[in-house]
């Protein structure tokens, strides 16, 4: 039998010492699963909906490092608040004061990462780089100080071509690289988001910080949420 903990140990062998972070996306998979997760040693868990996250972060060990890595709506920012360790899809300034404002609430300086879109499919979210060269620019982020932003992340385009997946990639750690040299509130950016099951190699070969993976370690999902 193939248990959980050979899949991971073979995935982590494919990493070859990579030094970054590997979250583990656990969307859709039962409790019982991430406790085995958590039992082999995983701490990195990504969720991509708020009541999901929410519920699973009730019943399990406090050390869990939740991601929160779905587009997440300024209403549900407070269910997440108290406990979320990264907020990996932050795309717009009305999401960036809300959770500024949670963070108040909380007394806690809550983090995240914005979301950029570098695919060519239109429906993906996150802003356009123009988009984050200006609210950079007009120092937006200095208003809201419970709110950190460490850096970046990004989805590429899904499709079989390497090629266009590792220039999509590579831009985004240009970009990342550009506003960390350009902009006071990004000079102490340390963190790089991207790469899934598909395509976590490219990402790597990009020089990025954190991985999202789920299907190549855990299997195929039911479902596939959107
Ligand atoms: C589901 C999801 C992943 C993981 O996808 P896999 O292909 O199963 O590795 C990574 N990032 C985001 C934003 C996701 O929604």
């Amino acid at each position: 039998m193939h248990t959980l903990q050979q899949s991971v140990k073979e995935f982590k062998n494919k990493l070859n010492g990579w030094p970054g972070t590997l979250v583990a996306v656990t969307k859709t998979h039962p409790v019982a699963l991430l406790e085995e997760a958590y039992s082999i040693g995983l701490r990195d868990f990504g969720e991509n909906k708020v009541q999901e996250l929410s519920a699973k972060a009730e019943t399990l060990p406090q050390d869990i490092r939740w991601h929160m890595i779905g587009h997440l709506q300024s209403n549900k920012v407070k269910f997440i608040a108290p406990f979320v360790h990264l907020i990996h899809t932050i795309d717009s300034e009305s999401l960036i004061k809300e959770i500024h404002k949670q963070g108040l609430v909380h007394n806690r300086v809550i983090e995240g990462l914005l979301q950029i879109h570098i695919a060519e499919e239109e429906h993906k979210f996150g802003l356009k780089p123009e988009a984050l060269h200006t609210l950079l620019a007009e120092e937006v982020l200095a208003h809201y100080p419970m709110l950190r932003i460490r850096g970046l992340m990004g989805m590429a385009t899904y499709t079989d071509d390497q090629a266009q997946i590792q220039k999509e990639f590579n831009g985004l750690q240009a970009l990342w690289q550009t506003c960390k040299a350009n902009y006071a509130m990004a000079n102490d950016w340390d963190t790089l988001s991207m790469g899934m099951s598909g395509d976590y190699a490219l990402a790597i070969s990009a020089g990025t910080t954190h991985i999202r993976v789920g299907s190549a370690i855990f299997g195929e999902r039911n479902y596939q949420p959107k």
